[in-house]
């Protein structure tokens, strides 16, 4: 089968002929039928975030079940999609059991499509635990895109960024995370204010009923300090740090959600002046993805998402990379 393996220390994917793998006990064997491609990929294949083991890339997948291990008790039906929940957490260790499995700490944990094989190949191996039934009616496209791509943002507006009825929200940066956080927070009806520097970007929000909108480069001239309850920092450069910190309400709360850069600065003045709270926030709780596909299931939540053959994954990372892809893309094997 085709599979796109990241290799120590290259910068583009390297497709390979690779075995179909084989489910061990616990584990089932899907057939992908979409992973969607997220800006972590790049900052894994630029050394950002640096691998040394090589591995088949992908952690926004799903795939229909086509084997199950000898262990695996549940029952999977035919024809129907189930989606991967990449954190891959354990279910024994404390966090799992309290509920916070996105943070697993259990032995050999590794994310799937991040240091384990992922979902850029036709088969992939999960352990049975983590997948999730996706409602009927959800395209695989859209179905793999919101393991990640929609989990991500709710998990930090609802979830850590506490966003409710009437938050004063302003959400930076509008690529794959952003847009659906946007419909994340709309759909919490919350006073949401976005921006981003693209100003296609900027048109497909109003679209998606943003009312708020504004182009980076202004907003400092544009937004009132300390106007905002919560801001989410979807790109987390200096840049955008600087600017949650400078909008966010005395004892509000940033919540940090993008990798874009390795460091951070904190203003230490007003920081502590105005006690406000930074939340680092990752990936999303096996509940909530089930909680993301009902929001999806209601169309309360639209994720756009284009496709494209497996085989050109290389060439859509760099789009990706070059600021050329509205929202999100899936590859298709
Ligand atoms: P993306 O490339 O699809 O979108 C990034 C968006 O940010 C683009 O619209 C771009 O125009 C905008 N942008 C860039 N610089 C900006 C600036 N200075 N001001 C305003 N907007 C700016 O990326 P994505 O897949 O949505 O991922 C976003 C970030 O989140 C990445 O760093 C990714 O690694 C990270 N991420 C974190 C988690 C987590 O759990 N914490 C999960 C997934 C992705
Ligand atoms: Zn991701
Ligand atoms: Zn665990």
């Amino acid at each position: 089968m085709l599979a796109a393996k990241y290799i120590p220390g290259e910068k583009k994917l390297s497709l390979k002929d690779v075995a179909i793998p084989e489910p061990g006990p616990k584990e089932v064997l899907l057939k992908v039928r979409a992973a969607g491609i997220c800006h972590s990929d790049l900052h894994i294949l630029s050394g950002e975030i640096p691998y040394t083991t090589s591995f088949t890339m992908g952690h926004e997948g799903c795939g229909e079940v086509v084997k199950t291990g000898s262990a695996v008790k549940e029952k999977f039906k035919d024809g129907v999609l189930y989606a991967v929940h990449g954190p891959n957490p354990c279910g024994e260790c404390s966090y799992c059991k309290s509920g916070h499995d996105n943070l697993c700490n259990g032995p050999d944990r590794a994310y799937i499509g991040i240091g384990a094989d992922g979902a850029y190949a036709e088969y992939m191996v999960v352990p049975a635990r983590n997948i999730v039934e996706v409602p009927p009616g959800i395209s695989p496209q859209v179905a793999a895109v919101a393991t990640d791509a929609v989990l991500t943002p709710y998990h930090a507006i609802k979830t850590l960024g506490g966003v409710t009825h009437n938050t004063k929200v302003l959400l930076i940066g509008l690529g794959g995370l952003g847009m659906n956080g946007l419909q994340v927070a709309l759909a919490l009806e919350a006073d949401v204010t976005v921006c981003d520097l693209r100003e296609s970007s900027l048109e497909s929000a109003k679209k998606l009923g943003a009312k708020k909108v504004f182009n980076s480069k202004f907003i400092e001239q544009e937004l009132k300090p300390q106007s905002f309850d919560v801001v989410v920092d979807f790109v987390g450069r200096d840049s955008t740090f600087l600017q949650s910190q400078k909008f966010v309400r005395a004892g509000g709360t940033i919540v940090l959600v993008g990798l874009g850069s390795s460091q951070v600065p904190i203003v230490t003045a007003s920081f502590a002046t105005y006690q406000v709270k930074v939340q680092g926030s990752f990936w999303g709780t096996h509940k909530e993805m089930q909680e993301v596909y009902d929001l999806i299931a209601d169309k309360k939540i639209k994720p756009q998402v284009q496709t494209a053959p497996l085989k050109e994954v290389n060439h859509w990372l760099e789009e990706l990379e070059a600021g050329k892809i509205p929202g999100r893309m899936a590859l298709i094997p």
